[in-house]
């Protein structure tokens, strides 16, 4: 296509909120056979509400084990940071961010702390085997979607639910993208109840649903995607996304809530919230390619 006419297809793909970094994934957007998207910060809103949230044992009461998590999930950008940091505040506890001495995030997996000298993890089952827990909670696992826990030193001494909707006209993209002939799958690390809630919510639209992820297996599952049924996208906003936005042939990732590493890594960025935009830019790009041939 002519130079005019590309820049003229990208202005018109950003009037509509999609920053498309070139005209040539413009024209990869119209040969999109499968769309895979993130579930948390995605499909769903990002903002979770604190189900139930629990001391496990005697080692730790309340008020000192929402003053490790709070001070600790500070230094995350992860969804459920937000929602563990709101929640001990209104349990009046204020989060010290300047004692934690040591802070590493695990991508799928939770993150890590220390404070006063103590080994503190905070994350889902896959963090138990990291923080090589030994005794594994025998109260039941709390209620609700998503599931974590809070390692101290090698013990459990709390856990936690948090559940998150899905966003306004989720639902309607992925059906608009079925009677584009597109279809749509679900990759996310939370696990598989929250899974199933949001493929509930979006009314079980979706052709297929992975949980329990870590990085590397979305840059798998989108790579399989790839053989097995065409040209993909995927869509995602968060660092544990990065790798897999890269591998997919077109990477969108989310602008207003996303992370930078997603953003860095995929080949265009959504300008809002708003995951309609995704069949109106792959129409876009249709059209695009039928200007070119
Ligand atoms: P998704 O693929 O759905 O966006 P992530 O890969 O970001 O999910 O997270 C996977 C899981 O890792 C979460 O469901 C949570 O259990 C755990 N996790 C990640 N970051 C954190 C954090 N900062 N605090 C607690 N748990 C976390
Ligand atoms: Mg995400």
């Amino acid at each position: 296509s002519t130079p005019v006419a590309t820049f003229c297809a990208l202005l018109r793909a950003a009037r509509m909120g999609v920053l498309v970094k070139g005209g040539d994934i413009l024209e990869s957007l119209g040969e999109i056979r499968v769309a895979a998207f993130d579930k948390t910060g995605t499909i769903t809103k990002g903002e979770f509400t604190i189900d139930e949230f629990q001391v496990v044992g005697d080692k730790v009461e309340m008020g000192q084990l929402l003053y490790w998590v709070s001070s600790i999930e500070s230094k995350s950008n992860h969804p459920m940071a937000a929602a563990l940091i709101e929640y001990s505040q209104s349990k009046s506890v204020v989060p010290q961010p300047q004692k934690v001495t040591e802070f590493r995030i695990y991508p799928g997996e939770g993150v890590y702390g220390e404070i006063n000298g103590r080994h503190i993890y905070i994350g889902n089952r896959r963090i138990m085997t990291r923080s090589s827990c030994q005794t594994v909670p025998e109260t039941g696992e709390p209620r609700g979607a998503s599931v974590g826990y809070v390692i101290c030193d090698g013990d459990v001494v709390g856990a936690f639910s948090l559940s998150d909707d899905c966003r306004t006209g989720a639902p309607e993209t992925i059906r608009e993208l079925r009677t584009m002939g597109i279809k749509s799958v679900m990759l996310t690390g939370d696990n598989r109840a929250a899974a199933t809630r949001a493929q509930d919510q979006l009314g079980g639209v979706l052709e297929e649903l992975h949980s329990e992820l870590l990085p590397e297996d979305k840059v798998h599952l989108i790579t399989n995607l790839k053989v097995s049924s065409g040209p993909t996208l995927m869509v995602g906003d968060g660092m544990n996304d990065a790798p897999a936005l890269a591998a997919a042939d077109v990477g969108v990732s989310m602008g207003l809530s996303g992370s930078a590493a997603a953003m860095e890594t995929s080949h265009a960025t959504l300008m809002s919230s708003d995951v309609l935009r995704v069949p109106a830019a792959v129409r876009l790009g249709r059209r695009t390619r039928r200007a070119i041939v």
